[in-house]
């Protein structure tokens, strides 16, 4: 779990001129005018005055804004919260309104648009992606996600609602709702589970950085030493460094429980084998000898190198969070665990 860069000013501008576009108001309108109910015709009246907000505004904004409709519309949040899984919800009263939201904020007609705005930019799920250039789903960090539209094919990240959209339609299209990932983290795990930010950590927001590390656990009834490790008898486990924050600790083991990490990074022991060899063969002897030539800044450079750690910004930072390299927050622990 990495964390992504936050949309910039031009992207929240590009995704609202998207919706003015659209003549979002209008469509307001047009949705009020056709309810009978009071409370619908409050509820979409709400809706269009936060529509700036629910569009762009930030993770916290938005489950503000959740727990606002919770409070204050609690008859339609729990109808289309439920409308899926609780049999005595009106079905026909409520779709009819989830569709009706779903008309405004139109995630079907968003994923597939390539609307002109300004500057020649085109606006929808191809545009959103291209401009935010997240390369490794920051989910799992095991899959590229780079965006190609051409004539002969085409590929883009899909877009994960962390705040589920069939729960919450008002939510569908919203910038910081949308997080860039692999279809497996999106389909095969996430599905429609319902985050929020007491329970998961948003890509927006925070990761693991440095407060939660992978390491290798001995297999049962072996050693924890580099023989059980070149044998492979080993798995990789995760472990909170914050244990006292039990909503920290929370969050790490629930990502990785959803996303299967530890499990699908078994998968991967050959780029776990490789740092286990270099380990063997720079030792830190050799290590404190390379440091001293000329041509490395220090021992830390020397270790930056072997474990494939970028340096950035002329300092050498802690890239866990690197977006462009897979894997790069496990290699990262273990070859830091091993001593490279
Ligand atoms: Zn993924």
């Amino acid at each position: 779990m990495i964390r992504i860069k936050t949309p910039t000013k031009r992207i929240k501008d590009f995704h609202l001129s998207y919706f003015q576009k659209r003549e979002i108001d209008k469509q307001f309108d047009f949705a009020i005018s056709r309810q009978t109910n009071q409370e619908f015709i409050d509820f979409f009246s709400f809706l269009k005055e936060r529509k700036t907000s629910i569009l762009i505004g930030k993770p916290q904004k938005l489950e503000k804004i959740k727990g606002y409709i919770k409070k204050n519309f609690n008859e339609i949040y729990r109808g289309l919260f439920n409308l899926n899984t609780d049999e005595s919800i009106n079905t026909e009263v409520f779709k009819g309104l989830r569709d009706e939201i779903e008309s405004i904020f139109d995630y079907k007609a968003f994923s597939v648009a390539s609307t002109p705005l300004t500057q020649g930019v085109k606006w929808g799920a191809y545009g959103l992606v291209n401009k935010l250039k997240v390369q490794i789903c920051p989910y799992c960090q095991r899959s590229f996600t780079s965006t190609i539209k051409g004539a002969g094919g085409k590929t883009r990240p899909v877009l994960d609602h962390f705040i589920d959209k069939a729960k919450h339609p008002y939510f569908s299209v919203s910038l910081y709702n949308l997080i860039p990932c692999c279809v497996v983290c999106n389909s095969s795990f996430k599905g429609s589970k319902d985050f929020s930010l007491r329970n998961n950590f948003h890509p927006y927001i925070n990761g693991y950085q440095e407060k939660a590390v992978f390491y290798l656990k001995p297999s049962q009834g072996f050693d924890e030493d580099l023989t059980s490790i070149l044998n492979g008898k080993y798995s990789v486990g995760i472990k909170s460094l914050e244990s006292n924050n039990k909503s920290f600790t929370r969050r790490v083991l629930s990502s990785n429980e959803i996303f299967h990490l530890c499990e699908l990074y078994d998968f991967n022991k050959i780029y776990i084998d490789d740092l286990v060899n270099q380990s063997r063969i720079y030792t830190p002897e050799f290590i404190n000898e390379l440091a001293k030539m000329d041509i490395f800044e220090g021992d830390l450079e020397v270790r930056l190198i072997l474990s494939g750690i970028k340096k950035t910004n002329e300092s050498y930072l802690y890239t866990s969070n690197d977006n462009y390299r897979v894997l790069n927050k496990l290699l990262h622990d273990i070859s830091n665990d091993l001593g490279i």
